[in-house]
């Protein structure tokens, strides 16, 4: 890329240190290349104008014209905020303002039309429009205004500044016109020309100021696809890498451990599924090259006793093997199922966590170093520094899409020749995500369920049919089964959460009163020896009810529970509910799920409850998922950096991201190194991106 685009931002004409300093702060924008690569979200079509009395919801943005007729300045403190009234033939509506309130008073003059663009929201029973544009009618811009606006992502600090969206178009006015023959093409000819790809420097003209809808399509196009591309050749190169060249240990023979568990020792027949994984996996582990595998596969379909077998696969060869999971509990209860499993073996395992006191720790650590552990089950506390391992075969890790890429390879760090690595997910993940996030890793699915499951119940009830769901819970406790009540907990009002959760446990006291009904309690607030206090009165079956929140959200398993309710249910994304489903079903009897709600629900929500009560498949919900939310907004996914894309989107996008793929594998198979000429275009971009993403590390 040319000197030019690697220019400071706060070169820019308009710019400067201070607006510099946020922009690099709030956008990560520190080049004019960024800045160029901070395209668009959105275009407004500003030749259309909407009626107040039209307005809705669901609308994501309405372009108004009409007078104010009043304005105001309400409230007092922190709750302080200026209100404008417009007026057109059909209504008014609501202009509100929570800052500069100042500066608008007695900017809005009565008897003047006025154009306002924003995004209408509902606000006891009224539409509102907070901080909208508002410029005059007679506005020659306004006039002028082309049919596609663009329109900028932007944060209120950026907005405190002068750089709503509106001021970042004035940037990208100064910076466009002076890049002229200085964008230097990113992708070989050949793929322009078989594609008939704009050319990049056109590409990025267009995604800013488009001049008709078919050249925004046809930049949006060579952009999306050239960013996909780069991803999938990275993945795919880095996995043909390894296939070709990183050595790992070969595990020859399944020796005592593995047959006289599979012989003797295994609680049930394996599903025809879970041996066909096991296969792939043998064969990957006695290739001689490190295996890097995803293991998808739905709640419940039986996961833990395949990397268990994989490991045992390691000990047979003198190996040690290691589970990483994402929570404590999830850690703990890994532990105590396959230290159950594996006990008539006489194989040593132990638990790693952040809680392990320091003499604990500290054997754990000698015993890891000399060999003496075959087993060790833990938390990220197992990427710590000091944990050495005598001779790490096999790792697994069981994700949740909680590890990002960076976490994996530091595992991989940890020896002289890689591990093996199985990654399994926890609910499954959509194709085209899994593509991106896992691209690089080979994948096994599980795709059959354990025989004699029935399929799970969910139904739909609003808040006030709550008592219905009590005498339900009555019954089943009545039949011996038991409860799981779960609340929702969202970090930032993690304190409120508390509260909710500590009202629905008193209001649920009063319903199930002791001593006929017992109930415990679980939240991430309390000790680690309280949790494990109330989740083994449950595992017991001493209790009826787990009040919790969503901590018990992974690998919890209980299979007298039968009922899973959960309250507040809009508020959970589907991936979520369907894993908290999951933690049900696992017994012989009928299970149900019921899904409390306020009778008030958003389109995205009725749509999530719908989804549950429909199907009980998790890879129809996970795509049910990314496409109400798309990728960036998937549990976890912010954390892999990977997915930080500028304007491709994987719920959208598929098919776009085929042909990247398509495209990426032709390329390599041609020429696994990119040696060739034609490819050190392909070669230079990989290294500019490589530089630039070490903003990821910072920006998580
Ligand atoms: P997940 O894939 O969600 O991690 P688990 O490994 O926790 O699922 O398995 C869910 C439950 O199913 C466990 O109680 C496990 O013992 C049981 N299970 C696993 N495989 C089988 C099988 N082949 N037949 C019967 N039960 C099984
Ligand atoms: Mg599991």
């Amino acid at each position: 890329m040319s000197n030019f685009l690697d220019t400071p931002i706060e070169y820019l004409k308009g710019i400067g240190p201070q607006r510099g300093d946020i922009l690099k702060k709030e956008l990560q924008i520190f080049t004019y290349y960024d800045l160029l690569s901070l395209y668009p979200f959105r275009y407004v079509d500003r030749s259309k104008f909407y009626k107040i009395k039209d307005i809705n919801e669901e609308l994501p943005y309405v372009q108004l014209k009409g007078k104010i007729i009043r304005t105001e300045l309400l409230g007092e403190k922190f709750a302080k905020r200026f209100v404008a009234y417009l007026k057109d033939d059909t209504g008014v509506i609501e202009l509100v303002w929570f800052q500069g309130a100042k500066w608008l008073e007695g900017k809005f003059k009565p008897d003047i039309e006025y154009v306002v663009l924003g995004k209408p929201s509902e606000f006891r029973g009224k539409y509102n429009i907070t901080h909208p544009d508002v410029d005059l009618a007679s506005d020659e811009s306004v006039k002028l205004n082309a049919v596609l606006q663009p329109v900028y992502p932007s944060t209120e600090k950026l907005k405190s500044k002068g750089l709503d969206s509106k001021g970042i178009l004035k940037l990208q006015e100064v910076l466009i016109p002076q890049l002229q023959h200085k964008i230097e093409e990113t992708l070989p000819d050949s793929i322009i020309n078989q594609y008939k790809f704009l050319s990049k420097e056109l590409a990025c003209k267009q995604i800013h100021f488009p001049e008709n809808p078919e050249l925004l399509k046809k930049a949006e196009l060579r952009l999306k696809f050239e960013e996909l591309f780069y991803i999938q050749l990275k993945l795919l190169k880095s996995k043909h890498f390894r296939k070709n060249s990183v050595q790992s240990f070969v595990f020859e023979k399944l020796g005592h451990y593995f047959n006289s568990f599979f012989n003797e020792h295994l609680p049930f027949e394996l599903t025809n599924a879970q041996k066909r994984v096991i296969k792939e996996i043998r064969n990957d582990v006695r290739s001689g090259k490190q295996m890097n595998r995803l293991l998808q596969g739905d709640v419940g379909s039986g996961k833990t006793i395949v990397s268990l077998m994989c490991m045992l696969m390691a000990l047979d060869n003198n190996f040690q093997a290691c589970l990483m999971a994402p929570t404590e509990i999830l850690a703990q209860q890994h532990f105590i199922t396959i230290s159950e499993l594996i006990k008539p073996l006489g194989i040593t395992c132990a638990l790693l966590t952040g809680s392990v006191k320091t003499k604990a720790r500290k054997e754990i650590l000698q015993n890891l170093a000399d060999g003496t552990l075959q087993i060790i089950i833990g938390t990220h506390a197992l990427l710590e520094d000091p944990v050495k391992f005598k001779n790490l075969g096999f790792v697994v890790i069981d994700e949740q899409h909680r590890f990002g890429v960076a976490q994996r390879a530091k595992l991989h760090n940890k020896n002289v020749n890689p591990p093996h690595v199985l990654v399994m997910s926890a609910t499954p993940i959509p194709r085209t995500l899994a593509m991106t996030l896992y691209g690089d890793l080979d994948t096994s699915v599980i795709d059959e369920l354990p025989p004699g499951r029935k399929p799970i119940q969910t139904i739909h009830y609003t808040d006030a049919k709550r008592l219905r769901v009590y005498g339900f819970m009555k019954e089943q406790i009545a039949l011996g089964r038991q409860i799981y009540v779960v609340y929702p907990l969202i970090e930032e009002s993690e304190k409120l959460d508390l509260k909710n959760l500590m009202e629905g446990y008193d209001s649920l006291s009063e319903q199930f009163p002791l001593p006929e009904y017992r109930i415990s309690i679980l939240h991430g607030r309390m000790e680690s020896d309280k949790k494990d206090f109330e989740m083994q009165a449950f595992v017991k079956g001493q209790t009826h009810i787990m009040v919790a929140t969503t901590v018990i959200e992974v690998g919890v398993n209980v299979p007298n529970a039968s009922v899973m309710v959960i309250e507040n249910a809009e508020r959970f994304g589907l991936s979520q509910l369907h894993q908290l489903r999951g933690r049900v079903g696992r017994g012989a009897d009928q299970s149900y799920c019921m899904l409390l709600t306020s009778f008030k629900l958003s389109q995205d929500a009725k749509v999530r409850m719908e989804t549950m009560c429909r199907t009980n498949d998790g890879f129809e919900v996970a795509e049910v998922d990314l496409q109400l939310r798309g990728p960036g907004d998937i549990e976890g996914t912010q954390q892999s950096g990977i997915l930080n894309l500028k304007i491709a989107d994987l719920a959208k996008d598929q098919q776009i991201l085929q042909l990247a793929r398509q495209v990426a594998t032709e390329i390599l198979e041609a020429d696994p190194q990119l040696l060739k000429t034609e490819n050190q275009i392909l070669n230079r971009q990989l290294i500019r991106q490589n530089k630039t993403n070490i903003n990821w590390g910072k920006v998580a």
